[in-house]
C-alpha cells in the first residue's frame, strides 16, 4: 500500500466513441504503465456492462473529482496508433465545431480499429498460410474448424483475460478480418500480366527461332510489342497494354501462350500506384514563366498560407507538382486534398506520373481493410521519414476531406484544390468541420505549409488576402496563351417570344452545337438536375405528385418508370391517373438530364451523346470510365451535372451550353451568387481548354443579372467587390461567424414550440440581436422529421472561446428539460 503511495498512482484519459461531452478518466494497473502512452488503444468499461475501444488521449496523477475509480481492462496497442498530431487535431475538432472527442475519434478511426466487445473474427479469405508464432498459430488453426470467433471465445481458448493484443497480431498480420470487414466483401480487383516463359529468357536462340517463324506474323508482332514494352527481358507487362499496343485479338495471344512463349497471370489491380519507388518517375514539367513567378512566390509566403488564384486552364497541378517535390525531398508527408475523390480520376493519373511509388489515394469508397491499410501506410510513412526500404506510400496522400483523419506524422504540406468547394464541409453527422478550415488551422499552430487553390476562391479567403493573413498568388492567363472562352447570354424570353425553342434549346444553343460539331469539337450540356423531369403534374388541376415523407416533389425517372424523392429515397409507380381530380393528363414538367439526353437525340440525331450524373455514375469505376470514352471522343455531346463543372480538362471541347442559369441565381442562401459565380466559372472553363478559343452559351431568363455580367465578362474581383459591400452591409462571413442550429421532431406543433423556448434561452444568454429565428427552412420537413432553424451570429470581433462554452451550457440545459427530451439538436459552426 505505501509502495504504491510513493509511487503515485497513474490515470489515463480516454476517449471512446460516443457521444459524451468529456474524455472518461481510468487507472493505469501498474504493469501496464510503460505501453500506455497517448494515442495507444485500450479497453475499457464503460457503464455496467459495455466494453469500448477508447484511445488514450494523456497520462497524469489526478484522479478524477468524482466517482469510483474504474481500472482500464488491458492495453490493445505496442506502439501508438493515433500520431500526436492528430490527436491534437481531433481536439482541435471538437473544441472549434462544438462536438464531442468521441465523435470526432469515431469518425477518424477506420472500423478495422474500432473493435468491440461484439467483435467476430474469421480467417481471412485469401491467406492460406497461417502465421508461424505459436500462439497466433492455435488460433488460426481453430479458425478452420469453427467459421467465427468472438473476443470472449478467444480468451477462454487461450486462457487469457484479455486477448486483445493477440487479436491485433493477426489483424495486423493480416491472418484474420472482422466480420464487420467481410460484409464489405473484400475482393481485391485482379489484373492480367503477360511475361515471356523462362525458358526463352534463358535461351536467346529459343525466341530467335520463334521471330523468324514467317507463317505467325501476327504472333510475332505480339511478341516484338512485348519486348518493346518490357522494362527487362522476361519483366511482366499489363495484358490490356500489350494488345492495344500490337493491334492483335486475344486469340493470338491465346495461340502464342499455347506455343509457351508467353505466359499470363493475375495481380491485384493497383490502380495508380506505381511499382516504383524512385522519386520522381517523370521529369517535373518544365513551366511557364507565368507558373515559375507563382511558384517562387508560393515558396516564399511561408509561414504564411498562399492562395494560389489561376484561371482555369491556367496549370495550377503544373505548380502544385513542384510544390509536392519540394515537400518529398525535405522528408515530409503531404497531403492533397479534393473536393471528391470518386471525380479526380484525370488528376490522379497526372500525380502518378511524377509521384507514383509515393502515392497513396484515400477513397471514400474505400471498405474498412483498405481504409486500415491506407492508414497504417501512412502512420508508418512517418515514422521512417528519409525512406529506405521500397515501400513509400503513405508519403503523398491524395484524398477528400475525411484524409485530413489520417494519422501523420510528418506533415509538411497541405493542398486544398478548389477550396471554394462546399463538399469540404461536412453536413452530417459530427463532426461537421470544414476541411480547409482545418487546414488553416494547421498551418497556423502546427507550422505545415498551406496552398489554396481555385480558379473561383471563396470570397473568405479573398478577404483573408486582403487582410494580409494569406499570401495572394496570381495566375492570370491559361497555359500556352490560350484565350478564355467568349460567353454570351441566350436569353429565353425572347426566344420563347419568337417561338425559338427545340425542346429545351434555344436556337441560339443549337446553331452553336451544330457549328461545333462541324468543327470536329465537343459539346458540355450542363443542368443542373438527374432525372428526367423535377415535377409530374397534372395539366388539369395543377397537383404535384410529392413524397409522403419529405416537403418536395418527386422526380420522374423514366427508365425506371418511376418517380424518386431525391432526400429520402421514397418512390412510386408513374401515377397515370391524377389523384385529386381523376384526369389523366398527367406529365413531365422542366427538364432533367435524361430528358436532354432524349431531346438530343430528336433535335440533333447525328450527334453521340453520353450522360454523366450519378444515376449514371454509381459503379465504381464508371466516372472515369464516362471521362476516358468522352477524352477520346467515343461522344460528340457530354450532358451532366454539377459533376462536369469539376475538375476535367479535355482538349476538344468547343462548347459549354448552361441550360438554365437561372435557378443557380435564385437561392436564398447568402451565398448563392458566389456559388453562381463560381459554378459557371468552373463549366465555363470547360471550354476551349487548347487550341481554338471556346464558347459558352448561358440560357437564362434575365440576361442583365449582374451576377451573368460579372460571369460573362471574367470580372471576379468585380463580384467579390460587391459581395463584401453587401456582408459587410448585412453581417455575413466574413465579417461575422455564424452557428447554426436545427432542430428536428416528427410533431411540427411541438417543435415550433421547442424552438421558440430554445430561442428564447439563446437570446438570454448571448444577446438580443444575435439569435435570428427561428426558421422554417425551405424544405420544411423530410425523412416525416420537421425542421426549424436558428441562426447565431457573432461579429469577427468576439471571441468564440467565450460564447461557444455559454451556448454549449444552454443546449445542454435544453436537452436535460423533460419537455424538450426528444427533439433532436444539431449545431453547425461556420455553416456552408
Ligand atoms: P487548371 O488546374 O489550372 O485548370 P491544368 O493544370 O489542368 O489547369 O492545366 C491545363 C492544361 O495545360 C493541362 O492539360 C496541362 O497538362 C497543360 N499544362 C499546364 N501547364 C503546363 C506546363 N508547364 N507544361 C505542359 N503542359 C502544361
Ligand atoms: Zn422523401
Amino acid at each position: 500500500m505505501g509502495d504504491k503511495a510513493a509511487r503515485g498512482e497513474r490515470f489515463v484519459d480516454v476517449a471512446v466513441p460516443l457521444a459524451m461531452p468529456l474524455a472518461l478518466t481510468y487507472a493505469v494497473p501498474w504493469e501496464e504503465e510503460a505501453s500506455c502512452a497517448p494515442g495507444v488503444r485500450v479497453l475499457v468499461q464503460v457503464g455496467a456492462r459495455k466494453q469500448y475501444t477508447g484511445v488514450v488521449l494523456r497520462l497524469h496523477d489526478r484522479p478524477p473529482a468524482v466517482g469510483k475509480v474504474r481500472t482500464i481492462e488491458s492495453v490493445i496497442d505496442d506502439e501508438p496508433v493515433v500520431s500526436a498530431s492528430l490527436l491534437a487535431t481531433w481536439a482541435f475538432i471538437a473544441g472549434h465545431y462544438m462536438c464531442t472527442l468521441g465523435e470526432v475519434m469515431a469518425a477518424s478511426l477506420p472500423a478495422g480499429l474500432k473493435l468491440a466487445s461484439a467483435t467476430r473474427i474469421r480467417r481471412h479469405p485469401d491467406v492460406l498460410e497461417g502465421p508461424a508464432d505459436d500462439r497466433l498459430r492455435v488460433v488460426w488453426e481453430a479458425l478452420g474448424v469453427r467459421e467465427a470467433m468472438g473476443l470472449r471465445d478467444l480468451a477462454s481458448m487461450l486462457d487469457v483475460k484479455h486477448p486483445q493484443r493477440l487479436l491485433n497480431q493477426l489483424l495486423e498480420g493480416g491472418w484474420v478480418i472482422t466480420e464487420e470487414e467481410l460484409d464489405e466483401r473484400y475482393k481485391p480487383k485482379m489484373e492480367t500480366w503477360v511475361r515471356l516463359h523462362p525458358d526463352f529468357v534463358d535461351n536467346d536462340a529459343l525466341l530467335n527461332a520463334f521471330l523468324d517463324d514467317r507463317r505467325a506474323l501476327k504472333q510475332v508482332q505480339l511478341v516484338m510489342g512485348y519486348l518493346s514494352l518490357a522494362e527487362d527481358l522476361g519483366g511482366a507487362v499489363r495484358r490490356k497494354q500489350l494488345l492495344a499496343k500490337t493491334d492483335v485479338s486475344a486469340g493470338v495471344l491465346k495461340a502464342v501462350e499455347a506455343k509457351g512463349v508467353l505466359t499470363s497471370f493475375e495481380e491485384p489491380l493497383e490502380p495508380v500506384v506505381g511499382k516504383g519507388g524512385a522519386l520522381s518517375r517523370a521529369p517535373l514539367p518544365t513551366l511557364s514563366p507565368a507558373q515559375d513567378r507563382a511558384l517562387s512566390e508560393i515558396r516564399d509566403a511561408a509561414p504564411l498560407p498562399a492562395l494560389l488564384h489561376g484561371v482555369t486552364g491556367s496549370g495550377k497541378t503544373e505548380v502544385y507538382t513542384h510544390l509536392i517535390a519540394d515537400a518529398l525531398e525535405r522528408g515530409e508527408q503531404v497531403l492533397f486534398l479534393v473536393p471528391e475523390i470518386a471525380l479526380t480520376a484525370q488528376l490522379i493519373q497526372r500525380l502518378a506520373v511524377h509521384f507514383g511509388g509515393f502515392l497513396s489515394v484515400y477513397h471514400s469508397r474505400f471498405n474498412t481493410r483498405e481504409r486500415t491499410d491506407t492508414w497504417f501506410e501512412v502512420l508508418r510513412q512517418g515514422r521512417r521519414s528519409g525512406g529506405g526500404g521500397g515501400q513509400h506510400g503513405g508519403r503523398l496522400v491524395v484524398g477528400p476531406r475525411s484524409a485530413l483523419m489520417l494519422p501523420f506524422t510528418n506533415l509538411g504540406l497541405v493542398i486544398v484544390d478548389e477550396e471554394h468547394e462546399p463538399s469540404f464541409k461536412q453536413h452530417d453527422p459530427a463532426p461537421r468541420y470544414h476541411a480547409r478550415d482545418v487546414t488553416m488551422w494547421l498551418g497556423a499552430k502546427h507550422g505545415v505549409r498551406v496552398v489554396l487553390g481555385s480558379a473561383t476562391p471563396s470570397v473568405e479567403s479573398v478577404w483573408l488576402a486582403q487582410q494580409g493573413r494569406v499570401k495572394h498568388v496570381g495566375l492570370t492567363e491559361r497555359y500556352g496563351g490560350v484565350m478564355l472562352p467568349e460567353i454570351l447570354c441566350a436569353d429565353l424570353r425572347k426566344a420563347h417570344k419568337q417561338r425559338a425553342m427545340s425542346g429545351p434549346f434555344s436556337r441560339d444553343l443549337l446553331l452553336a452545337m451544330e457549328e461545333t460539331l462541324k468543327e470536329q469539337r465537343q459539346v458540355i450540356l450542363f443542368i443542373n438536375r438527374r432525372g428526367f423531369a423535377p415535377v409530374w403534374m397534372c395539366e388539369g388541376c395543377a397537383y404535384v405528385s410529392e413524397c409522403e415523407r419529405c416537403d418536395v416533389p418527386l422526380t420522374q425517372h423514366k427508365w425506371k418508370d418511376q418517380l424518386d424523392c431525391h432526400h429520402c429515397g421514397y418512390h412510386i409507380p408513374v401515377p397515370r391517373v391524377c389523384p385529386s381530380c381523376g384526369g389523366t393528363a398527367l406529365g413531365p414538367k422542366g427538364a432533367g438530364t435524361e430528358r436532354v439526353v432524349e431531346d438530343l437525340a430528336q433535335y440533333m440525331p447525328h450527334a453521340r451523346v453520353a450522360r454523366m450524373d450519378l444515376d449514371t455514375t454509381r459503379s465504381k469505376n464508371a466516372h472515369s470510365r464516362l471521362v476516358e470514352a468522352f477524352g477520346q471522343r467515343q461522344f460528340d455531346v457530354l450532358v451532366g451535372t454539377q459533376m462536369v463543372t469539376k475538375g476535367l480538362d479535355f482538349a476538344h471541347v468547343g462548347l459549354v451550353g448552361v441550360l438554365s442559369a437561372d435557378r443557380l441565381l435564385n437561392h436564398a442562401d447568402f451565398r448563392s451568387f458566389e456559388r453562381a459565380y463560381a459554378m459557371l466559372t468552373q463549366v465555363a472553363g470547360r471550354s476551349g481548354r487548347s487550341g481554338a478559343r471556346g464558347k459558352v452559351i448561358l440560357q437564362t431568363f434575365s440576361p442583365d443579372h449582374w451576377v451573368l455580367d460579372k460571369v460573362m465578362r471574367h470580372d471576379f474581383s468585380g463580384l467579390v467587390e460587391q459581395e463584401l459591400r453587401d456582408r459587410r452591409e448585412s453581417l455575413y462571413p466574413p465579417y461575422a461567424r455564424l452557428i447554426r442550429i436545427v432542430l428536428r421532431h416528427t410533431d411540427a406543433q411541438r417543435l415550433t414550440q421547442s424552438a421558440d423556448a430554445l430561442a428564447t434561452m439563446l437570446r438570454a444568454a448571448v444577446g438580443l440581436e444575435r439569435v435570428i429565428g427561428p426558421e422554417v427552412p425551405p424544405i420544411a420537413r423530410i425523412n416525416d422529421l420537421h425542421h426549424r432553424v436558428l441562426l447565431l451570429k457573432f461579429e469577427r470581433k468576439a471571441v468564440p472561446a467565450k460564447y461557444k462554452p455559454v451556448i454549449q451550457q444552454v443546449l445542454t440545459q435544453f436537452s436535460t428539460t423533460d419537455k424538450w427530451k426528444r427533439i433532436r439538436v444539431t449545431v453547425d459552426v461556420d455553416p456552408v
